[in-house]
């Protein structure tokens, strides 16, 4: 009753398995995600009283349904509601790694943002204000270099912490698309709301983005609400339109555009480059 379920997410190679392994020890087994090949790690470690049960997701680079990592990793979320999700980012490409979490933030996940490798990022010049970053999205930021276990207490620490807020606690991220797309959005969303379609699973402004940008398994699921599916589908087909003849670009491009204006803007003052970086021992 008292365990906390807490999801490991991250780009590939961000060292989720590596973080994995140093919290869980031995305390760990892999399973299988019913139906398909992909491996699910699943451990437990405990912490100040308290059990942990943790989940090693596939690594995604982004929560859209384009490969079955992906699709696996939202489900997991959607279907199991982690109490905390643990984003693990490569601290040296923080830029493209948190094009992730923001998406986390935008489906109202949990949040509690890793930066790890950051031996490396030190090793390239990179100094990180972590500080300044939690405040800027609005979680948790804990630093980590997996590979030697350093950060685990603080991270236990972070998760804890984090798995006492609920639901209601705090809103999904909402980032603003842009005159051409936010009314359409708007809409897409109140009718969404109104047929009360996925909203168990996702906000309902995800749901829309999810349209836009040409999801197919939440496409093949609005088509059990014939009205509603086809208003979404004009809607979508008619910003493309319009967004191809005024602006020669497509909703996903505009999307991920502004995605990555806001993270630009999170990160302002966030890294900063050392004059004298550490050699490389050689
Ligand atoms: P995953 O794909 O996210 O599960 O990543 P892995 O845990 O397999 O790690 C990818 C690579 O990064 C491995 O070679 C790890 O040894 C290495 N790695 C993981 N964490 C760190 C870290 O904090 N610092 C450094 N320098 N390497 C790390
Ligand atoms: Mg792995």
């Amino acid at each position: 009753a008292n365990t906390l379920s807490v999801a490991l997410a991250g780009n590939p190679n961000s060292g989720k398995t590596t973080l994995f392994n140093a919290l869980t020890g031995s305390r760990q087994h892999v399973g299988n995600y019913p139906g398909i090949t992909v491996d699910k790690k699943e451990g437990f470690v405990q912490a100040a009283g308290q059990e942990l049960h943790i989940v090693d997701l596939p690594g995604t680079y982004s929560l859209t349904a384009y490969s079955q990592e992906e699709l696996v990793a939202r489900n997991f979320l959607a279907d199991t509601r982690p109490d905390v999700v643990v984003d693990v980012a490569n601290a040296s490409s923080l830029e493209r790694n948190l094009y992730l979490a923001v998406q986390f933030l935008e489906m109202g996940a949990p949040l509690v943002l890793v930066l790890n490798m950051i031996d490396e990022a030190r090793k390239h010049g990179l100094a990180i204000d972590s500080d300044l970053l939690s405040q800027r999205l609005g979680v948790p930021v804990v630093e980590t270099v997996a590979r030697y276990g350093q950060g685990k207490q603080a991270l236990l620490k972070a998760v804890q912490q984090r798995g006492k807020q609920t639901e209601g606690d705090w809103e999904p991220l909402y980032i603003s698309y842009g005159p051409d797309l936010d009314p359409v959005l708007q809409e897409m969303t109140e009718w969404i709301e109104r047929e009360h379609f996925l909203t168990d699973r996702y906000p309902a402004r995800w749901v829309a983005l999810k349209y836009m940008e040409s999801d197919d398994e939440i496409r093949v699921l609005g088509r059990k609400h014939g009205q509603l599916a086809s208003a979404l589908e004009e809607a979508t087909r008619k910003v493309a339109e319009h967004c191809e003849k005024t602006l020669n670009t497509y909703p996903e491009a505009i999307i991920a555009d502004y995605r990555y204006g806001f993270i630009t803007s999170a990160l302002r003052g966030v890294i900063r480059r050392d004059e004298h970086p550490q050699r490389l021992a050689v």
